[in-house]
């Protein structure tokens, strides 16, 4: 059956159309499920009782399930969300800043095999439908006001399991629908998508909502991210610098880097060098991220000191660099320690 969160507005409107209705109900439909069954379920009165039985009959309205929450110290949460074909993936749920970030998967684990993810060792098992990932968001965001009515979702990042550019259709039809007014209506500001640089997915870039991009660059030099990142092997930061200057960009935003710091590897005086040639301050904002260790991995992360350093570094060449906080590290939750727990069938509590 075809899933309703599957649909862009238009798109339903059509198909509402074959079926004998006015497109108009297309749009109470969005604001029904999108707006008054996750905001006020009691309040959903504004679709027919007839129509809403008819609409079930002929689309899926079914969301994914979670199966396990764990809560850390720092209140980040991660869930693990069961699809009807019992694969799992993790969406983890970020405070900070008096914003609520959920961080979104787009794939059943990654083919892009990076060597310090823990993502990676599962391989790539499936792609995610937009169904799917507009699913998360929707049950995340339903159990969150089942336990404080004022946690609304502000963000959304695509830094979950997965590589959403390598799974491009999906993702942008998700993202349509999470920015559609009519329904949950977020900004474009207010979503970022994070790609390691898949340059296939970056040339399309310009048939694609203008949400913030982010980069998981790592590594300014071939060598070290040759090694770190399989994907750099094809065409290396030559190639993957020219996909970047195509991606059309709103005037005055600028493209985020992250750069995961791991111990005696990216932390170097030849780094920061690499660094600066490559990326242009004016246009480049640097995000550095600590490693989170994890189970399957043998790096290390650098001394505080070592860190701070690395920022004042680039600072001094005036390049806007931020330091992200490890959140959710006591549960795995942080940047590139999701893994689906494949085994466990954890009830809720
Ligand atoms: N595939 C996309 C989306 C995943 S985003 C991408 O690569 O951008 C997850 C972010 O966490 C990426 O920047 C990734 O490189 C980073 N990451 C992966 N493993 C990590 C680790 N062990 N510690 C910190 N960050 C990590």
């Amino acid at each position: 059956m075809q899933a309703l969160y599957a649909l862009e507005l238009s798109e339903l409107k059509e198909l509402l159309k074959a079926k004998g209705c006015s497109g108009y109900v297309g749009v109470q439909i969005f604001q029904w499920v999108y707006k008054l069954m996750v905001f006020d379920p009691a309040g959903w009165t504004n679709v027919r009782q007839s129509l809403r039985q008819e609409i079930s009959t002929w689309l899926d309205l079914s969301v994914p399930q979670i199966i396990k929450e764990q809560i850390s110290v720092d209140q980040t949460r991660k869930f693990l969300l069961q699809f009807s074909d019992a694969e799992t993936v993790e969406a983890v749920l970020i405070p900070r800043n008096g914003r609520l970030a959920v961080c979104l998967s787009s794939q059943v684990g990654c083919a892009f095999g990076c060597r310090f993810c823990h993502t990676a060792t599962q391989g790539l098992k499936r792609n995610l439908t937009a169904a799917e990932i507009v699913g998360q968001y929707l049950v995340v965001q339903k159990h969150l006001l089942q336990i404080d009515p004022t946690w609304i979702v502000t963000n959304i990042v695509f830094m979950g399991q997965g590589e959403p550019l390598h799974n491009f259709a999906a993702v942008k039809k998700a993202i349509l629908i999470l920015l559609d007014n009519h329904g949950i209506g977020l900004g474009q500001r207010r979503i970022t998508v994070s790609t390691c640089g898949f340059i296939e997915g970056i040339k399309k870039l310009n048939d694609f909502p203008p949400v913030n991009i982010a980069i998981s660059l790592h590594a300014a030099r071939d060598e070290i991210r040759n090694q770190l990142m399989p994907v750099n092997q094809a065409q290396g930061l030559a190639g993957l610098g020219e996909a970047i200057k195509a991606i059309p960009l709103k005037a005055h935003r600028r493209i985020t880097y992250e750069y995961l710091l791991i111990k005696d590897l990216n932390d170097t005086p030849a780094d920061i060098a690499a660094l600066a040639a490559y990326l242009n301050p004016q246009q480049a904002k640097i995000n550095l991220i600590p490693f989170n260790e994890h189970p399957a991995s043998h790096f290390a992360r650098p001394t505080p000191e070592k860190i701070a350093w690395f920022q004042e570094e680039l600072m001094k060449r005036n390049f806007v660099c931020t330091i992200r906080p490890s959140m959710g590290s006591d549960i795995l939750a942080a940047c590139g320690q999701l893994k689906s727990a494949v085994q466990t069938k954890t009830k809720k509590k």
